[in-house]
């Protein structure tokens, strides 16, 4: 007899156990762990996945049910995954399944997916209404969010099942069924006869009609009886009709040259080391890695390289297009679910060996990586602020370990706690401390704008870069504008009684958007239509403070009278926009160019020679012990921007902190000063890399609820930890309330405690099953990205 340890696919996400089912005689010569199988579980039939095959097992065997169903002919997941998913479920404190899903495309999740619903047509109508339109049979993350605040809000509680958009994509094809035809009167048929003839495959109807064959034409060929058609399965390639130039290896200088050397010896010898690459911007960093990946693919490996986000660097991912071709498999979010599952399956099958993509694509199903590389790794999106909060450079260090392959972690402002392991020797530390091509230092200045307020300049541009910018525009050269904070207003203010608009769901402002003239909440999207009188006083003497992306827009336009590209999420939503904005800017010269940090990263263009930050000050107000870190990464980043090829570059900070130390040490590009005084804060204020730190956070809609479940955890933390162990709080979470929900937090900050994931699990399960009737909810986030 065969039994299988299965995961299973069950709604409620707290249970994390694995079940035991058996395998049907019938089935046992080719079941094999990873594979996706249906399972009869009570009174239904779920998806789960099989994580263990075995000859016996504790349980009762008579009580054991069969597997109904295998899914698919190979597995899913290959055994590296299984046994990664229990380690990232184990670490993180998460149910198997939750992990499971997150490891593996969309597409293979179980084929319906469960939403409560009252009517059918009303949810079908309200997915119909997405911007999308009806052919939105998927719903991505967000949107299932939108639709669950949207049954909740209306109070709806019947069951019904969206079904996904799983099944492969096809399309018409033509081939020939005659040699002999007759077709002399008609050159025009009898060109693309032979044009089919000559394939060695049905040609798709649509490369003759791109190759200038109209349907009508193929059609008379069909009527005639000379070809066939059929429908063929096809890869839905993002990259299809895009031409990339070759791009040829570069001759690395010495210090290229050097750090190649000792991660080629690495791949070499099988070696899981971890590599810090601390590269100032432009140093040539991608250099390295296109030449290290090649290695890899030399010794017959696979290579996976992390970005932030994809969509933010369609430079980056065309570089690599240029250099490896089809050998690369792209992934990231502006992918649909299809699309994914394309890029997913080349990579399974082994038809591209390097991966680009964001953070799941640490997860890309490689059977023999020679290295991982991940760029800008300070970046916090490599943290999932969702279940399951894993970190991606903490899943590869699992995966590497298992391959024997090298690390890379690429940054110009290396994280404050991966820099300390640097200097410990944990990783190994390599620098490159020079411009490739332009080695003319960048010119930076500082612009202290309550100084500048008092000579009478109120505008959100100072003097200084005013005059710099118009001196750009005379020369036909490019700028590059920081503001982060979109829509055209911060908040709108009541002059006779001070009230500001805030969101009826969260305790933050609304900001103006002119164009949709509207008031949006940011952080759970409420909106509402501009009213032009106070709801609190009546008064008219409404007004907008806060300039944002959108008012500057305008500014700009008016002050210099030149054309202005503007990239934040409004002007992005929209797939396939960032792409299409920087090559407007790019192409056609634009002046300049204004976003929010999203243009930070990245961007490599010869013409820009100015670079402004109109608020240096955003990040470091946010209630974060890492404010100074992120705020002296974007500025060190964003600064990066200027002078990349043969003009010299000139950046102008604008801050009303001119003496804090962040923005002194971004001025004077000073990496390592701002590291020695960044560690002794952290070590006074007792914060990572000198501890690490857990993160709880309590919610629910009644704040009574939330204050009990805040105790609960507070108490049991106090009983269990040791007391080398810091536990601060109960405290209301910097935004109290969001989504409707009160929220309330707690931080554990501990250096060494043994069997704190036991613990940690328990008090999850616990306070699962105490709290689940009130609906409360506790989040763990083991090292969470942002306190
Ligand atoms: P980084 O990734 O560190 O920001 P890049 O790899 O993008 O730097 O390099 C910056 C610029 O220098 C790019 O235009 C790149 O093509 C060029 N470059 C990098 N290495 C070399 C080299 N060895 N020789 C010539 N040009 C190089
Ligand atoms: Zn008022
Ligand atoms: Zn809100």
């Amino acid at each position: 007899m065969m039994y299988a340890a299965i995961i299973v696919d069950i709604p409620n996400k707290a249970v994390s156990k694995i079940f035991e089912y058996e395998v049907p005689e019938s089935m046992v010569s080719f079941t094999k762990v990873g594979h996706r199988v249906l399972v009869p579980f009570g009174s239904r039939t779920i998806q789960g996945f099989i994580v263990e095959l075995k000859e016996t097992v504790d349980y009762d065997t008579t009580k054991l049910k069969p597997i109904a169903k295998l899914l698919d002919i190979e597995p899913v997941l290959k055994p590296e995954l299984v046994e990664l998913s229990i380690h990232i479920a184990d670490y993180y404190v998460d149910n198997y399944i939750n992990v499971i899903e997150t490891i593996l495309p969309a597409a293979l999740k179980s084929n319906y997916k469960k939403v409560l619903v009252g009517h059918d047509d009303a949810a079908i109508d309200w997915i119909n209404a997405r911007p999308k339109g009806p052919e939105v049979k998927y719903l991505t993350k967000e949107e299932l969010k939108e639709l669950r605040v949207f049954i909740k809000e209306e109070r709806i509680t019947e069951e019904t099942i969206i079904k996904q958009h799983t099944a492969p994509k096809k399309a018409l094809a033509v081939y020939a069924i005659v040699d002999d035809m007759n077709l002399e009167n008609a050159p025009k048929q009898l060109e693309l006869f032979y044009e089919i003839q000559a394939a060695s495959e049905p040609t798709l109807m649509r490369n003759l009609t791109e190759r200038g064959y109209s349907n009508h034409l193929v059609n008379e060929l069909y009527k005639k009886g000379y070809i066939e058609k059929t429908e063929v399965e096809i890869e839905r390639d993002p990259f299809k009709n895009k031409v990339f130039e070759a791009d040829k290896k570069k001759a690395l200088n010495a210090e290229q040259q050097e750090n190649f050397n000792q991660i080629k010896q690495s791949i070499d010898a099988r070696q899981d080391d971890i590599f810090l690459l601390h590269g100032i911007t432009g140093s040539g960093k991608t250099e390295v890695y296109l030449q290290a990946i090649d290695v890899a693919l030399q010794n017959g490996q696979e290579a996976i390289l992390l970005v932030p986000e994809i969509s933010l660097t369609p430079q980056m991912a065309n570089r690599f297009k240029s250099r490896f071709g089809d050998d690369v498999a792209v992934l990231h979010s502006g992918l649909s679910p299809g699309e994914k599952y394309d890029e997913w399956r080349k990579i399974k099958e082994g038809r591209a060996r390097v991966s680009i993509g964001a953070r799941s694509n640490i997860f890309a199903p490689f059977e023999n990586l020679g290295i991982i590389i991940i760029d800008e790794e300070h970046e916090t999106t490599y943290k999932q602020n969702e279940r399951p909060h894993y970190h991606a450079v903490e899943v590869a260090k699992v995966r590497a370990k298992y391959n024997r392959c090298p690390i890379v972690l690429g940054s110009a402002t290396p994280s404050i706690e991966s820099y300390a392991r640097a200097e410990k020797g944990v990783y190994k530390l390599l620098e490159l401390t020079k411009r490739a091509v332009n080695q003319t230092p960048i010119d930076i200045s500082v612009v202290d704008m309550a100084e500048e307020h008092k000579r009478g300049n109120i505008s959100i541009i100072s003097d200084t870069l005013q005059d710099k910018i118009i001196e750009r525009i005379e020369k036909e050269e490019q700028i590059v504008l920081l503001l982060n904070r979109r829509g055209y207003a911060n908040f709108q203010l009541c002059q006779d009684c001070g009230h500001v608009s805030t969101c009826p769901h969260c305790d933050i402002s609304l900001t103006y958007h002119k164009r949709k003239q509207n008031l949006m909440c940011h952080y759970c999207g409420y909106e509402e239509t501009v009213k032009k009188v106070c709801a609190a006083c009546d008064s008219t003497s409404v007004t907008f403070r806060g300039l944002g992306t959108e008012q500057v827009e305008e500014i700009l336009r008016d002050t210099f009278n030149t054309d202005v590209v503007r990239m934040d999420f409004d002007t992005t939503k929209q797939k396939g926009m960032h792409e299409k904005l920087l090559n407007t800017f790019e192409r056609e010269n634009i002046s300049i160019l204004l976003g929010t940090q999203m243009i930070a990263k990245g961007l490599d263009y010869p013409n820009v020679t100015l670079v402004g930050v109109l608020n240096a000050d955003t990040m470091l107000n946010l209630p974060d012990f890492r404010a100074s870190e992120r705020t002296f990464q974007l500025l060190m980043q964003v600064a990066g921007r200027a002078g990349r090829h043969q003009l010299p570059g000139e950046v102008v900070f604008q801050t009303y902190n001119k003496e804090h130390y962040a923005i002194q040490f971004a001025t004077n590009q000073d990496y390592m000063g701002f590291y020695r005084e960044e560690m002794d804060f952290r070590k006074v204020a007792r914060y990572a890399p000198y501890y690490f730190h857990v993160l709880f956070t309590i919610s629910s809609e009644r704040m009574a609820d939330v204050i009990e479940g805040a105790h609960h955890v507070h108490q049991t933390l106090s009983q269990q930890m040791s007391n080398t162990s810091i536990i601060v709080g109960p405290a209301p979470s910097p935004i109290e309330r969001m989504n409707k929900q009160y929220r309330f937090q707690i931080l554990l900050k501990y250096k060494r405690e043994s069997g704190l994931m036991d613990v940690l699990k328990a008090l999850d399960d616990h306070f699962f099953e105490t709290y689940k009737a009130k609906g409360l909810l506790l989040k763990i986030d083991i090292n969470p990205s942002l306190i």
